[in-house]
């Protein structure tokens, strides 16, 4: 089989270690004659292996006690609804930082739900400064989005919102960093980026901001539901919570997220320097705004073409769906934990390789 490195945006690539674990125990999962996607939710042996994803996730990201973890499904998307029917209830009101089309769905979605504000608004190719006086004392939460998927931006200082519970979507790069959870009122992400595979969203929750939900809203979409049984009031995703534990046990015998830090920052580092010397392409995100998670580049003089052709050829040779997102044109190359520097290697090298043949 030929060495295929996938550069997808999500779902994406997961570590083939993580697979090949999954396949040597899919038939019979720890000799139980039954594999994972057979198992009541009930059972002795799902509640270890969700009660494990917790602990690991815990372990990782040094979750405190007074954060409760939930594992759901609906995808990061079906957040951009809970949060405002959970959140947005003491003064029915919110502050918004759009930086890109992610954060700008969430912020159509709360509208439906009260008062919200867009605060600190910039391009889509950069991110807002912010400080404590631009938030709305009465804003129920600030919500922003820690890494723009699309555009290849991302949050390298939090904001300080105060006493404001501060929210955020980090679908696209949870667990790529250390994290001081402490900062957030409540963080979700869609499994399918950096996590796991598809069906899977994982909300990481302060305890009191739950159960303040009005009568009327559904109890499936009430977080309260969910902590109260341990994300287990229905039946949960419990292959793809299986997949998650895994890649959770992956990254701490890599040594935890400082180790896979580094990887992330040398694998960004090769790819942009390359870029920033390239003469035939270019990143065009400010340095200072940089995803080391999705890394858009394009070519210089804007030729489709010869897009076209870098893309198609790229695939011929195993660097997989480096098609930029529709609404950016252009490439992306989506790096992230799983991806291994050898894969930021090859991609390096073919793109040289393209520069000399087209110059
Ligand atoms: C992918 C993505 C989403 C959408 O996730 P779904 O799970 O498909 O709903 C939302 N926000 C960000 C930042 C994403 O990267």
């Amino acid at each position: 089989m030929k060495t295929v490195y996938n550069f997808s945006a999500g779902p994406s690539a997961l570590p083939k270690d993580v697979l090949a674990k999954a396949q040597s125990e899919l038939l019979s999962y720890n000799g139980s004659g039954m594999s994972v996607m057979e198992l009541s939710h009930r059972s002795n042996l799902f509640a270890q292996i969700i009660a494990d994803a917790e602990a690991r996730l815990r372990e990782l990201l040094s979750i405190p006690n007074q954060y409760r973890v939930l594992f759901l499904q609906g995808g990061a998307s079906q957040q951009f609804a809970m949060v405002p029917m959970n959140l947005m209830i003491k003064h029915q009101k919110a502050d918004y930082v759009i930086t890109g089309s992610w954060s700008q769905k969430a912020f159509k979605e709360a509208e439906k739900f009260g008062q919200v504000r867009i605060v600190g608004q910039t391009s889509n190719n950069q991110i807002p400064e912010l400080s404590q006086d631009m938030f709305d004392p009465e804003a129920d939460y600030v919500h922003i989005t820690t890494n723009n998927t699309i555009e290849g931006t991302a949050f390298h200082d939090l904001p300080d919102t105060g006493s404001i519970p501060l929210v955020a979507d980090a679908s696209s790069n949870l667990l790529s960093t250390p994290l001081d959870v402490t900062k957030f009122g409540l963080i979700y992400a869609g499994a399918q980026k950096n996590i796991g595979p598809a069906g899977l969203t994982v909300v990481i929750i302060r305890e009191d901001l739950l159960g303040h939900t009005s009568e009327t809203v559904p109890t499936m979409l009430d977080y309260k539901t969910h902590a109260d049984k341990a994300s287990l009031y229905n039946t949960p995703p419990t292959f793809a919570i299986y997949m998650a534990k895994l890649v959770f046990e992956w990254l701490l015998d890599l040594g935890g997220l400082s180790e896979i830090e580094k990887i992330n920052r040398q694998k960004a580092e090769l790819l942009y320097q390359t870029l920033d010397h390239s003469k035939l392409f270019e990143a065009p995100i400010d340095p200072k705004y940089r995803s080391i998670m999705n890394i858009p580049f394009k070519t210089i003089d804007n030729n489709q073409e010869l897009e076209a052709a870098f893309i198609k050829e790229a695939q011929l040779q195993g660097l997989e769906t480096l098609k930029g997102h529709r609404s950016v044109g252009g490439m992306r190359a989506s790096i992230y934990n799983a991806m291994p520097y050898e894969g930021v290697e090859a991609l390096v090298e073919f793109i040289q390789q393209f520069e000399r043949k087209h110059s």
